[in-house]
């Protein structure tokens, strides 16, 4: 079983790449009979969002991304806050520097500022030169005892340390290499100034002491494993297993941004209606090459056919495959009747409510009538929905008030007109799509009676329906449309073209 993490900082809101980092993660963890954890990396408060870590919470758990162990939850391995993890950091670098891994350094920011740009005048790698690696322990230790401001740093090894990504194989020789030439080694800071742990020291030392298995990251943290690694060896601990998964690109090859579209999860559950689990199927194939013969696949699917067959590279990300899943997903929920439904219909009943004409209509039914009516029509159109403006549009002639204008007379629409007039007054003949369908067969009998055949009159038949109950919108057929409609709005629709 894996234990997996997903390791936000609560700089900003979860996003479309976020969301696939930590879906990775907690695939893994299920699909093994493992545990997903989450842990807030929220050890730089200059850069924390007040509300990051509520919405952060909400999106996870809308996505259906329920952790195992992490904030609000618990678990065995608390806390899961890093700034509630100081002390442990604290003890951690200070082992360390017990060992010949690691240093105090007391260079002020000033030198060090001088120091690179010499050395990128020169052309040079602009890391530390190692300086006070090379203060002797009992003067470093008294420094500090007198209070002497000082970072602790890592010394990195003479070899950048190779490891075998899940993902790229053995990686070291195309990464940033840890150590330089000319003098310049970068021993990346541990602890800061402040007492506060960096993120390397932080990650790692959180990692093993939670026991995490499997890291599945983006490739932006790609040239900080290598570190990571000399630290796991460094403290003498086992590392996790890493795998770094492609940056999301757009269909130009640049990186995702809000210049394509507005990339938060919350944008596209809240302006762009889009289910949770259609969000999460569409997150899952970026990047992952499954085998599985179809794309359309509920969380539990996702769960069953997870592998780690991730892809190399840039992700592209096209919006057409989201509404393709959108619109399977929603066709499925309505042929189960999940409890979505409901939410589908009040989305769509909301933009109904926005239309500018509303008002002269919204007496038609009260607001469980005007449900129950959306739901219907939800019910027939389902292959057509995409998202619930989209759909009030192709549909809008169920919704809008009616505005035909008068057809003319001609010998075969009189024929239909007049059988129309008389089934309208027929209350013996119950307005169902069943019965309907009988009388607009029986129409197009009596057409095709006349001079045409059967098919023709057909087309003449629904043409006419069309115009008079449907606007000539196309839709759902029309025994369909004028059941849903029914018998009185059928009958007033038609007052109004054939007066
Ligand atoms: N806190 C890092 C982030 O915000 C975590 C990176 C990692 O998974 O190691 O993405």
């Amino acid at each position: 079983p894996a234990r997996t993490r997903f390791a936000p900082s609560p700089t900003g809101y979860l996003h479309l790449g976020s969301l696939r980092t930590a879906l990775f993660n907690y695939l893994l963890a299920k699909r093994t009979g493992g545990q997903f954890l989450l842990r807030l990396e929220d050890t730089d408060r200059k850069r924390t969002v007040a509300d990051a870590e509520k919405r952060l919470y909400e999106d996870l758990r809308w996505a259906g991304l329920q952790w195992d162990e992490g904030p609000e939850v618990g678990g065995p391995y608390g806390p899961y806050r890093q700034s509630e993890r100081t002390h442990i950091y604290h003890k951690h670098a200070q082992d360390l520097l017990q060992t010949p891994h690691a240093y105090r350094c007391f260079c002020t920011s000033e030198r060090l500022h001088n120091l690179a740009s010499e050395r990128s005048k020169l052309g040079l790698p602009t890391d530390y030169d190692r300086t006070c690696a090379g203060i002797p322990k009992d003067q470093s230790d008294e420094r500090a005892a007198n209070g002497e401001a000082h970072v602790i740093r890592l010394k990195v090894p003479e070899r950048t340390p190779i490891y075998t990504d899940i993902v790229y194989g053995k990686v070291g020789k195309n990464v940033k290499p840890v150590r330089r030439t000319d003098e310049a080694y970068d021993d990346p800071i541990l602890l800061k100034s402040d007492g506060f742990p960096t993120y390397h020291l932080a990650n790692v030392v959180d990692d093993h002491l939670m026991q995490i298995t499997h890291v599945v990251r983006g490739t932006e943290w790609m040239n900080a494993t290598p570190k990571h690694m000399a630290l796991y060896s460094a403290f003498g601990w086992e590392p996790p297993h890493f795998a770094h998964v492609g940056l999301l690109v757009d269909e130009n090859g640049n990186k995702l941004s809000k210049r394509n579209f507005d990339t938060d999860v919350a944008s596209f559950r809240d302006r762009m209606k889009i289910l949770p689990d259609a969000l999460t199927n569409f997150v899952a194939l970026l990047g992952w090459s499954h085998t599985v013969g179809k794309d359309l696949m509920s969380m539990e699917q996702l769960i069953e056919n997870f592998t780690v067959k991730w892809t190399k590279g840039n992700v592209t990300v096209s919006l057409g495959k989201l509404w393709f899943l959108q619109n399977k997903h929603a066709i499925s929920h309505v042929s189960q009747g999940t409890a979505t439904v409901d939410r589908l219909v009040a989305d769509i009943y909301e933009v109904v409510k926005a239309l500018p004409d509303h008002a002269q209509v919204e007496n038609r039914f009260d607001d469980a009538g005007w449900k129950s009516y959306v739901a219907r029509i939800l019910k027939l159109d389902v292959k057509n929905y995409t998202s619930p403006s989209n759909f009030v549009a192709q549909n809008s002639h169920f919704f809008l008030p009616y505005s035909g204008s008068p057809i003319p007379s001609d010998e075969r629409n009189d024929v239909v007109s007049s059988k129309l007039k008389t089934l309208v007054q027929m209350e013996n003949v119950d307005w169902t799509p069943e019965t309907l369908k009988q009388e607009i067969h029986s129409m197009v009998t009596t057409v095709a009676a006349n001079d045409v055949a059967e098919k023709e009159g057909g087309r003449i038949v629904h043409e006419y329906l069309r115009r008079v109950f449907a606007g000539g919108q196309r839709g759902p057929g029309m025994a369909d449309t004028m059941a849903i409609l029914g018998r009185e709005e059928c009958s007033r629709r038609l007052d109004h073209v054939t007066m």
